[in-house]
């Protein structure tokens, strides 16, 4: 058999499992998987329903738990489910089963722990985010395994806690306590964002530091200007000059979206509730995301020179506190493996051409880049992850099933 009629017995099967995959989802809602941390009882009773699931498949399923006394049983679950390939390299598919919790419960229109189908859409919370990319890595081994088929490399689902408040008690701690489980010429991808058109693979971060930015005069009544000293008026002057970062940092990389560094005034805290007092303490935020190759020292230090020498002019001080301090990990490559055989695979499934990228935000990826192991951020997504009425569609579930069954099947190192 050619690999052109494997593959396409494998999609053929995987748009039969349509029903399997409305049934996984269904029993995934109803299983709440809140955090500990967001006064939920965390993703014990979901971890163990889908360990059950795959060792019924025939999987070997490892749990490495992460001690946490906030929940019963004293452990946060971290699932490994193993099928054997021809070769012993990894395609690892990382998801992660904690959800957020509903929010205001009046904007669902149907209860968010239970699943509703209409049409193509399946309606929950967490079907996104993330059993979007547990049903559909699921559906791809189920599709090896009732065609009795072999994939190229060892296909590795990693199922991880504690993704929605810090990876602490799941893939940080997996990769602290487990770093073996990781081989370098493993493919790591993780279905946790993307584009609508499933076009989008996300390789690089950019650093992210927010700032606390304090400016302390003196008070005073609004008709005698000179006994006071402005904070206010001396902030908007520092704002403005604060606009010199984008010379200061001015590198641009077509790999980001953005393409250069942003350095945006983002909250102001309120000053005095009057109209005729002048204000005396006046504090702002700026909210900084900044190429990887800057470092984050290096724009602190120029925000706090930048805007002491303004803020000296109104006999003003100024104060910069760091809230956010997160240097960027290192890119995976645009041209790694993970990244090609994903870029094929999408090309087979869909005849679209996919890009590797950076965002501005963190993913959970970066914890894999910190430590050397390249990984590639991929799915197709509804984007309404954490909003009231969350959903994935059928047809996205199957897409994505096909692309990593494809992977799951590449020989590419
Ligand atoms: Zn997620």
């Amino acid at each position: 058999m050619t690999d052109k009629d494997l593959m396409r017995r494998l999609f053929d099967r995987i748009g039969a499992y349509q029903q399997e995959m409305i049934d996984l989802q269904r029993e995934l809602v109803a299983r709440i998987a809140v955090g500990p941390g967001e006064g939920g009882p965390g993703e014990g009773e979901k971890a163990a329903f889908l360990a059950d699931l795959l060792k019924n498949w025939g999987l070997a399923v490892e749990n490495y738990p992460a001690a946490d006394g906030r929940v019963a049983g004293g452990q946060r679950p971290n699932l490994v489910a193993y099928l054997p390939g021809k070769r012993p390299e990894k395609v690892w598919v990382l998801s992660h089963l904690d959800v957020v919790p509903p929010g205001d419960e009046n904007l669902w229109d149907s209860p968010p722990f239970t699943l509703r189908v209409a049409g193509d859409r399946l309606y929950g919370r967490g079907a996104e985010d993330n059993h979007h990319g547990i049903v559909a890595s699921l559906m791809a081994v189920k599709a090896f395994l009732d065609l009795g088929l072999t994939p190229e490399r060892t296909v590795a689902l990693a199922l991880v806690a504690d993704e929605e408040t810090g990876s602490h008690y799941g893939l940080e701690y997996l990769i602290r306590e487990q770093r073996q489980l990781f081989g370098d010429r493993d493919l790591i991808v993780v279905p946790d964002a993307g584009n609508a058109q499933g076009t989008l693979i996300e390789v690089a971060e950019k650093s992210l530091l927010w700032l606390k930015l304090i400016l302390t005069g003196k008070q005073g009544h609004a008709s005698r200007p000179p006994l006071a000293r402005n904070t206010l008026r001396a902030c908007a002057h520092v704002i403005v000059a604060l606009e010199a970062l984008h010379q200061e940092f001015p590198l641009e990389t077509p790999l980001f979206k953005p393409p250069a560094s942003t350095f945006e005034p983002t909250r102001k805290e309120a000053n005095v509730p009057n109209i005729n007092t002048i204000p005396g303490r006046d504090v702002f935020y700026l909210d900084c995301r900044v190429l990887p190759d800057y470092d984050l020292a290096r724009v602190k230090e120029r925000v706090a020179a930048i805007g002491t020498e303004v803020a000296q002019k109104f006999g003003v001080t100024l104060k910069v506190e760091p809230v956010q301090d997160l240097p960027a990990a290192p890119p995976t490559r645009p041209d790694a493996p993970v990244v090609l055989a994903l870029q094929k695979a999408i090309r087979e499934v869909h005849g679209r051409e996919a890009t590797p990228r950076g965002i501005g935000g963190g993913t959970v990826a970066a914890f894999f880049r910190q430590v050397g192991l390249p990984a590639a951020v991929w799915m197709t997504v509804t984007d309404t992850a954490h909003q009231p009425n969350e959903f994935c569609t059928l047809s996205n579930l199957v897409g994505d099933a096909r692309v990593l069954a494809h992977v799951f099947l590449s020989a590419e190192d």
